[in-house]
């Protein structure tokens, strides 16, 4: 800030103490923001460094980490995990019985912590969905603790990304850093176009922002209002932010 402005404030008649230290205090808040972004950006360069083309997967066009990159990158930032917890809820549909494992653990990293979430279910495609007879298997042939693990894993991958802010990357982004999308495996399902659900967990819906389980209705009602899939806390926080 120079006198000149100073100097106009003063002949405004406003209290120009006042707007020195506004003014001070928003060069200060960008100073921190732009600090902010060069972390973020260091995170992200020593994060993806570390990882290789096994640690990611093609996932509808997207790049996702995998169990292995979160395992990798928990112990490089020190990231602590804590209670750990997990629940099976039944249902039933037309189409029979079935369970959802979600597990649920707080993970802190440099004085923040957060809580995530991962959830998966006995009709998890890449478990239960039979390409040959294109139905899901009866319940009984589903390996139970293959649905817990993934329940599990996908707590992982969500808590560690959220906390390293190193979710929703681009391929652009990963290739940056050495990361290339055709050496990167594709996660396909074979079967034939007409029943193929169409994502992973077709009988879970999350919240894309905090992965908790919503309702159709919820998701409905948070694309028309917001353009993407929110539980209603993050609909309450969407909402505060527009
Ligand atoms: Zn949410």
């Amino acid at each position: 800030m120079d006198n000149k402005q100073v100097m106009a404030l003063k002949e405004n008649g406003e209290k120009p103490e006042q707007d020195i230290v506004v003014q001070q205090g928003v060069e200060i808040a960008i100073a921190q923001a732009e600090k902010q972004v060069d972390i973020l950006e260091k995170v992200l360069q020593i994060a993806i460094k570390r990882t290789n083309h096994f640690d990611w997967v093609d996932q509808m066009g997207k790049p996702y980490l995998t169990a292995s990159g979160a395992e990798k990158l928990m112990p490089l930032f020190g990231i602590n995990m804590a209670n750990t917890s997990y629940d099976k809820k039944f249902s039933k549909d037309e189409k029979g019985d079935y369970y959802i494992y979600q597990y649920k653990a707080t993970f802190s990293w440099k004085g923040g912590s957060l809580e995530a979430i991962g959830a998966c279910s006995s009709r998890d495609k890449f478990f239960a969905w039979d390409s040959r007879e294109q139905s899901y298997k009866p319940l009984f042939e589903v390996d139970e603790t293959n649905i817990m693990k993934a329940a599990y894993t996908n707590m992982l991958v969500n808590g560690i990304t959220r906390l390293l802010g190193i979710r929703n990357l681009t391929w652009e982004q990963l290739k940056d850093y050495g990361i290339d999308k055709e050496r990167v495996s594709r996660v396909e399902y074979k079967s034939n176009k007409t029943t193929k659900p169409k994502t992973t967990n077709d009988t879970i819906l999350t919240c894309q922002n905090c992965d908790k389980i919503i309702t159709n209705a919820e998701k409905k009602y948070s694309e028309s209002k917001f353009g993407k899939a929110l539980c209603r806390e993050c609909q309450r926080q969407e909402s505060k932010r527009s």
